[in-house]
């Protein structure tokens, strides 16, 4: 007789046969999106009914980082598998840089192209604006988006951003510029319908979208229909409007009958941008934002639905990390990981179904071409004590370093160090040995 515990175990031992082939990926990216930001993260007046509805049928991570407080490194890391250190790509790139995502990393599309997909971006690139670092040169099929952030524009705009040094910003379509200084309260709503033509063209074969937001990043913009509605003024239009979107791309995916054949992942990139004050967003109960390696700077919201395969409504607790998607997605679509190369990610997909609850995890907290925290359970210890810094702010190097439980005290408040030398010592021996096994890329800037 088949009791409980052992079909529970016969569960358990299953393979992912519940995943159907080679499903299509729409990975959503926001930008300096913050914990707090969403209604289903807790915010009390951003109204994102999409993205609940997203949570509400899907899996909500609260232990979720980005390898990077600012753009390019997430950015990087994500697409990589990688901590940015690896690929070079620790900086944020400026229209004064002459760098890139360098031509020796095998990024996500490369690896789901191999594996017969189709592969389109949309969105904010940051990876090198130059023509031989422009996504249609690192594996996706099409593009269309601006090569790097909306302030890096002469315009200024609302929250700032903006200066007469920048070159008129480019809208580019593939590798080519078709506009420069675009109308940026349209950008959401044109971003979103070449999303939705990528996934109406992509019935003959898998498709992996790559939609990388430009808002609610400053200069703040909203389109009419947002414009002025949100209770939380002009961050919470732009959000709505991202929701509005996301919400565009899950009634598509279901009128083209793809629903239950699509994994969608909705995060971002980094903390929100505490110094815009009512620009910026809310990192919840986290400490500092974008800039930090405090939790506001890194921990992100994430969302995942894949209907049939991804239990609805789950909350998981399982420690995971942009770069944990390269082989997640790779596991998914049948594709074999490249090899020669140190990932960093792992393959989360167990969890995504539902099968495992994640295994402890160490998770180095990185800023620029330094390393400044790990985490592993639920202890944190810092090296560094650092604000808020882009644009740079003191960073003050701890003499003793500082520990904390980020389960019980996920802001970050008590410094228990004092109280568990033991840890202290273990923590400080990961990060050391970390540092003298990392390959660092030449630095990309
Ligand atoms: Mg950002």
């Amino acid at each position: 007789m088949l009791t409980r515990r052992s079909f529970t175990q016969l569960l358990a031992a299953a393979p992912l046969a519940a995943a159907p082939r080679r499903p299509n990926i729409v990975m959503i990216y926001a930008d300096d999106l913050g914990y707090g930001d969403l209604g289903c993260y807790g915010h009390p007046t951003i109204r994102t009914p999409n993205l609940d509805r997203m949570a509400a049928e899907g899996m909500k991570f609260t232990e979720w980082y980005s390898a990077a407080p600012v753009c390019t490194p997430s950015r990087a890391a994500l697409l990589t598998g990688r901590y940015p250190v690896r690929s070079g790509l620790t900086r944020v790139l400026f229209p004064s840089s002459n760098g890139g995502m360098p031509d020796s990393e095998v990024i996500i599309p490369q690896i789901l192209k191999g594996a017969g997909y189709r592969t389109a971006m949309v969105g904010k690139w940051h990876l090198g604006h130059l023509p031989r670092y422009l996504p249609v040169k690192h594996g996706f099929d099409s593009y269309f988006g601006l090569p790097y952030s909306n302030d890096m524009t002469p315009t200024r705009g609302p929250g700032g951003g903006g200066g007469p040094k920048n070159p008129p910003l480019p809208l580019i379509q593939d590798d080519k510029v078709i506009e420069t200084e675009p109308d940026q309260s349209r950008l959401t709503e044109r971003y979103t319908e070449h999303a939705l033509k990528t996934i109406r063209g992509s019935k003959d074969k898998p498709f992996f979208l790559y939609f990388a937001h430009t808002f609610p990043h400053v200069p703040l913009y909203a389109g009419a229909r947002f414009r002025g509605k949100s209770p939380r003024g002009l961050y919470g239009d732009a959000v709505e409007e991202v929701d509005w979107s996301v919400g565009q791309i899950l009634a598509t995916l279901k009128q083209t009958g793809q629903d239950r054949n699509t994994l969608v992942v909705f995060s971002s990139d980094n903390g929100p941008w505490l110094p815009r004050g009512e620009y910026g967003g809310s990192a919840g109960l986290h400490r500092e934002g974008k800039g930090s390696t405090w939790e506001g700077g890194m921990k992100e919201p994430c969302l995942a639905r894949f209907p049939g395969f991804i239990p609805a409504g789950k909350v998981s607790t399982a420690h995971g990390n942009m770069m944990d998607w390269l082989p997640t997605f790779a596991k998914l679509a049948g594709a074999p990981l490249h090899t020669g190369v140190a990932l960093d990610g792992q393959d989360m997909s167990p969890v995504l179904a539902g099968r495992s609850e994640g295994s402890e995890r160490v998770f180095f907290y990185w800023n620029a071409d330094d390393l400044r925290a790990v985490r592993k359970g639920p202890w944190k210890l810092h090296t560094v004590t650092n604000t808020t810094e882009f644009p740079p702010a003191k960073v003050t190097r701890l003499d003793q370093p500082a520990l904390y439980n980020v389960l019980n005290d996920p802001s970050e408040k008590y410094d228990v160090a004092a109280a568990h030398p033991d840890i202290v010592a273990e923590l400080l021996a990961l990060m050391k040995e970390h540092q003298a096994a990392i390959q660092q890329a030449p630095k990309q800037r």
